[in-house]
């Protein structure tokens, strides 16, 4: 069954939370701050994540960072009381899946995260190499981009799903660096989170749309 990290500080909702999901199946792990979300993703591998904003430590939002900064694409929910457009959308910026604000309907909830966990099986399950894909050349990506060739080199590692440290090691850079070059590719490429650049890089051939 469906392995799902709930990261809420108020006890109340996240026991609530935990009952709902138990009964539907999943099975949850309870993180009350960020630091302990965080060290959970590693130990625990969820497949989904619901996030609260407001925490003890850290706010929720660095976690989504790091996550991804880590190279994590496990989806994210965020759950939260701040109903304001920019806070979602500062949300999606930083690679939320879906975002639902509280007070929450739990049918609501329950149906958006089974949403979220069938497009990652979606996705898990249509391997790169099986699909007819092509990649855009580095021609293009240096001439409708402007990517130089270290951040196209980059560009194609973080496609390919490498975390910050592996493509450190294998440039033989600091992880500061990559993370900079990263930054600046992003937004060369126009692209909202690490996911978005794979995305871009294979792109369906065929495509009429
Ligand atoms: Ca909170």
């Amino acid at each position: 069954m469906a392995r799902i990290l709930v990261v809420e500080d108020t006890r109340e909702i996240a026991e609530a939370l935990q009952d709902s999901l138990e009964s539907e199946g999943y099975e949850v792990a309870l993180a009350t701050k960020a630091a302990h979300a965080l060290s959970l993703v590693t130990s625990h591998k969820p497949e989904v994540l619901v996030l609260d904003l407001g925490l003890p430590d850290r706010d929720g939002y660095t976690v989504l960072e790091e996550l991804r900064a880590r190279g994590s694409s496990v989806p994210v929910l965020i759950l939260s009381a701040r109903r304001e457009e920019a806070d979602k959308l500062r949300g999606f910026r930083l690679g939320a899946d879906d975002y639902v604000t509280k007070p929450f309907s739990r049918p609501e909830l329950l149906a958006r995260l089974a949403a979220l966990l069938r497009r990652g099986a979606t996705s898990a399950a249509a391997a790169p190499a099986s699909r007819q894909v092509t990649q855009l050349s580095d021609d293009a990506l240096r001439d409708r981009y402007g990517l130089t060739p270290r951040q196209i080199t980059i560009a194609r590692l973080v496609a390919d799903g490498q975390t910050n440290a592996e493509i450190a090691e294998k440039l033989g850079i600091s992880f500061f660096t990559v993370r900079n070059i990263i930054v600046q590719l992003l937004g060369r490429l126009g692209a909202p989170s690490r996911a978005a650049v794979g995305a871009l890089l294979f792109a369906e051939p065929n495509e009429s749309d």
